[in-house]
């Protein structure tokens, strides 16, 4: 059985390192008191995203081939993921997804902004069809040209094969100058995944936000400025506007997912049509 116990410690981990309230700000020495677990599973994510590993994928995933599923049927699939360590305490993948939700609703943000909130992390159920956790989940970093040094863990990365391609360590690498994000690929996972699966039902406001959710180095530290268009500068303070809903929702008390169905079945009803290829 799939299980989500590394999911979690990835999120909780990027949840304290952003945490307004954490007392450093010194992201190095947060990063090196991290969970043995998650370590590793930043050593995988590093050393295996490869230019080459995330254009497969791409191509794989890009024909849709796995079957048509509802929105809400993909919840309940996601949500067969289960922590066998603690199967009591932790939330579902539907009460992330509701409560991140909840809380865009609670600040009367637009229908398709709790949609989007609702959605963001079904592309994790790449972990249902076998996919490792290090190509699903993790923030998220171009390949392709040279790594920032504001990704997590960058020493991670001497083990990456790229590191071999002088072409990919340059600044720009294979792109050019403001050539825009959407050309630009970034690392495997459930963000690009999910936004091909639902980019024609929801306004580029709240494709930006699934697609770029997990980029970290991005949205929250300012890097790869250089690639930005004018459509990325636009974007960005939605990215931005979005990422506290996804980090902070969490301590709430969990949502009542049976009372909250039939509002969430209508929203879904808004903007998708009962099946999607996924
Ligand atoms: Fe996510
Ligand atoms: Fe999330």
């Amino acid at each position: 059985m799939a299980t989500q116990g590394n999911l979690e410690q990835w999120d909780d981990f990027v949840g304290e390192r952003y945490d307004p309230n954490r007392k450093t700000e010194d992201f190095r020495k947060f990063d090196e008191s991290a969970p043995a677990g998650v370590r590793q599973f930043y050593r995988e994510n590093h050393a295996q995203q490869t230019r080459r590993f995330v254009q497969e994928k791409k191509r794989q995933y890009a024909v849709r081939a796995k079957g048509e599923m509802g929105i809400w049927e993909a919840c309940e699939y996601l949500n067969t993921l289960v922590d066998e360590s603690d199967p009591d305490t932790d939330l579902s993948q539907i009460q992330h997804l509701m409560q991140t939700a909840e809380a865009i609703r609670q600040d009367g943000h637009p229908r398709w902004m709790v949609m989007t909130g609702f959605l963001h992390d079904l592309g994790k159920v790449l972990c249902l069809y076998g996919e490792p956790q290090w190509a699903v989940v993790g923030d998220t970093f171009p390949v392709g040209c040279a790594w920032s040094d504001k990704i997590v863990f960058p020493e991670f990365f001497e083990a990456n094969p790229d590191r071999q391609v002088s072409s990919y360590q340059t600044r720009l690498g294979v792109y050019s100058e403001g050539c825009g994000l959407s050309n630009v690929d970034l690392s495997w996972g459930h963000d690009e995944y999910l936004y091909h699966v639902v980019k024609d039902y929801l306004p580029l406001e709240g494709q930006y936000m699934i697609r770029y959710h997990s980029f970290y180095p991005w949205h929250r530290e300012g890097a790869y400025e250089y690639l930005m268009d004018e459509q990325d500068r636009a974007m960005l303070p939605w990215v931005c506007k979005f990422n506290p809903y996804d980090l902070y929702s969490k301590s709430a008390a969990p949502p009542d997912v049976a009372k909250l169905r039939p509002y969430y079945e209508d929203l879904i009803a808004e903007f998708f049509p009962a099946k999607i290829a996924w």
